[in-house]
């Protein structure tokens, strides 16, 4: 069980702890070297070894220091991306993926222990268990570059959960990660996905991160996007695409709109044309994601040539449009397939 006596330091920014160690008569390169080591993985102050025995053992009675453990490791034969099944201090877990491309290694990280959102297509719906601290976040990658000895040079924010419905730890995990003492990760090589949360878009928009934003639409039209993400019927895509816009005025950063391409649901001619009527305006780029397998689900992917099709209709009007190349399939490793639990 987690210590809840005790602070998660990991979850604070240097500034902070500098102000934590100044109550305790601490010099502020007490932080620095502090939060260097944090960022370095360390699951111990033991290990901390330029700091005296004295003060080790003072931290050590002070503060928790989180450090998940590997409940599985699954590697996909076909592309060597690796899943990893971490288990928190509270007894939940949570997955997080490798990637390895020419450009560096890429994880995708979960933000909650199971999602509210709801949408048709994914393993990770079934309810929010409970949001993920900023310091967990950051374990997925420091663990992974851990047990696998592998630099992590980019992350994704696609895993379990809605990030924005955790917006606090999670724009504190941004900070943590892209700091220059600690793994000093630029914004640029950082992509945030969401379903849409209006206002956290708004929120992040006056941030100003300069990372990727991607949106999940799925489906132009509300009708659809209703039926398949619940978070929709609140909301609307009007008023989703006119906080894209807003944030694509405030920050200057093309967003990147995520498609999945399921058979017969939003997949026309039609609904290529309203979507690129969506996007266009704002200089959009559309990522096109053929369905992966999630075996709850009745949806089926749509068939290549449709998936082709589709791609050629919006390139027509004049849309920025790639089709995503799938890793991980082999073990669940795939957009969508991500759970809480082994084998569930
Ligand atoms: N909640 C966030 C991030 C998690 S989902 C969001 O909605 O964006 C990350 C991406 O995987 C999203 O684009 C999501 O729609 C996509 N995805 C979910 N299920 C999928 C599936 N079965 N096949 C392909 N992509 C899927």
């Amino acid at each position: 069980m987690q210590n809840e006596t005790k602070k998660d330091i990991k979850s604070l920014l240097p500034g902070e702890l500098e102000a934590e160690f100044a109550a305790l008569g601490l010099p502020k390169f007490r932080a620095k070297q502090v939060f260097k080591w944090l960022s370095s993985g360390v699951s111990s102050f033991e290990e901390m070894t330029d700091l005296s025995r004295d003060l080790r053992a003072k931290l050590d009675g002070l503060y928790d220091i989180t450090s998940p453990v590997v409940l599985r490791r699954q590697t996909s034969a076909s592309d060597g991306t690796e899943k990893f099944l971490w288990g928190l201090a509270d007894g939940n877990a949570v997955e997080s993926v490798l990637m390895c491309y020419d450009y560096g290694n890429s994880v995708c990280v979960s933000s909650q222990v199971g999602c509210n959102m709801g949408c048709a297509f994914c393993a990770s719906r079934g309810g929010k268990v409970r949001d993920l601290r900023p310091s967990e976040i950051l374990d997925q990658v420091l663990w992974t570059e851990k047990e696998t000895g592998k630099k992590v040079s980019n992350i994704v924010m696609m895993g379990i959960g809605e990030p924005l419905d955790n917006f606090d730890n999670v724009v504190r995990f941004l900070r943590l990660i892209n700091h220059p003492l600690g793994r000093n990760i630029g914004m640029r090589h950082i992509s945030l996905s969401t379903c849409g949360i209006v206002d956290g878009i708004d929120a992040l928009a006056e941030l100003d991160l300069q990372l990727t934003l991607s949106v999940s639409l799925h489906a132009p039209d509300d009708e659809t996007r209703s039926r398949i993400m619940p978070s929709n019927r609140s909301c609307g895509v009007e008023n989703l695409m006119s906080a894209c816009k807003r944030y694509y005025e405030k920050t200057q950063r093309r967003i990147s709109f995520e498609y999945i391409m399921i058979d017969g649901v939003n997949d026309s001619d039609r609904q290529a044309s309203l979507l690129a009527a969506l996007v266009r305006p704002i200089g959009g780029h559309v990522n096109l994601i053929p369905l992966n397998h999630v075996e709850e689900r009745p949806l089926k992917p749509s068939p290549p040539e449709r998936i082709a099709a589709f791609q050629k209709e919006l390139e027509r009007m004049g849309v920025n449009v790639t089709v995503r190349r799938s890793l991980g399939g082999d073990v669940d490793a795939s957009c969508g397939q991500l759970r809480r639990k082994a084998g569930k």
